[in-house]
């Protein structure tokens, strides 16, 4: 565990402006700390008020049982996009199962809705606006009541992700955001997976270093980026839910 220097006192929701342990030092800890140990202070501090959220890809397989093993009560969640893979929804089956815990589902209008709204496969005429209805509206809800959440972001995802802090306030969302492994490498996340025998999405086998919805998501071809297979075709790198 972190040394409780820098730390003094639980957080609510009045205190998020102005919270009661020094953001500054308490980020510098987290960012020479393990993943456990800033998962393990994140959870101490926070929870029930923390959400880890969960993509069903690889990182996702890690924080699931890293948390689940510090505390079996943790929190998650998952945006539904109704676009998800087969292979993506059988991972969340098979975490559910081998952890005893439940993914909360967040969700926005319906396709057939928002086709009638704004027309036949938006993802492929304006992607920024499809995600932003079926990801980051969500998003907006799942973390409306919660201090804190955790996603499995890695520096080495891609340049956008390079200076991801570990524990930082996340402006976008309004509340703080904890990414444990920022600075874990493809062979520490495969390491630790294989090492627990940890459920994980089999489209990593067949060729997704990097999988979303259906609609956005292809192999990337030999000697491309990791995410190259997102949107590809277009300048959009992101989905809106990483600042
Ligand atoms: S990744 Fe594609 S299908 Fe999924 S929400 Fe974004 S634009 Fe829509």
């Amino acid at each position: 565990m972190l040394p409780p220097a820098t730390l003094t006192g639980s957080v609510t929701t009045t205190e998020l402006e102005t919270p009661q342990f020094d953001p500054e030092a308490v980020a510098a800890d987290l960012e020479g700390a393990s993943a456990e140990d800033a998962l393990a202070w994140a959870i101490e501090q926070f929870h029930p008020r923390l959400y880890i959220a969960a993509s069903f890809q690889k990182t996702s397989s890690v924080t699931v049982h890293m948390a689940s093993r510090i505390n079996p009560g943790v929190r998650f969640f998952y945006l539904d996009t109704d676009v998800l893979f087969p292979e993506t929804y059988g991972t969340k089956d098979r975490l559910e199962e081998r952890y005893g815990i439940t993914f909360h589902r967040y969700s926005s209008m319906t396709l057939e809705q928002q086709a009638g709204l704004y027309g036949d496969q938006l993802w492929a005429r304006d992607p920024d606006a499809c995600c932003g209805i079926r990801k980051v509206d969500p998003m907006r809800s799942a973390l409306s009541a919660v201090d804190c959440w955790v996603s499995g972001i890695r520096r080495q995802d891609s340049l956008t992700r390079a200076k991801a802090p570990k524990f930082a306030w996340d402006k976008r969302f309004s509340l703080w955001k904890l990414n444990p492994l920022a600075d874990w490498s493809e062979k520490d996340v495969w390491r630790y997976i294989h090492e627990h025998d940890i459920p994980y999405n089999p489209l990593h086998d067949q060729g997704y270093p990097s999988i979303g919805c259906t609609h956005c998501t292809r192999r990337p071809a030999a000697g491309e980026d990791a995410r190259a297979g997102r949107w590809a075709g277009t300048t959009k790198t992101e989905c809106g839910l990483h600042g």
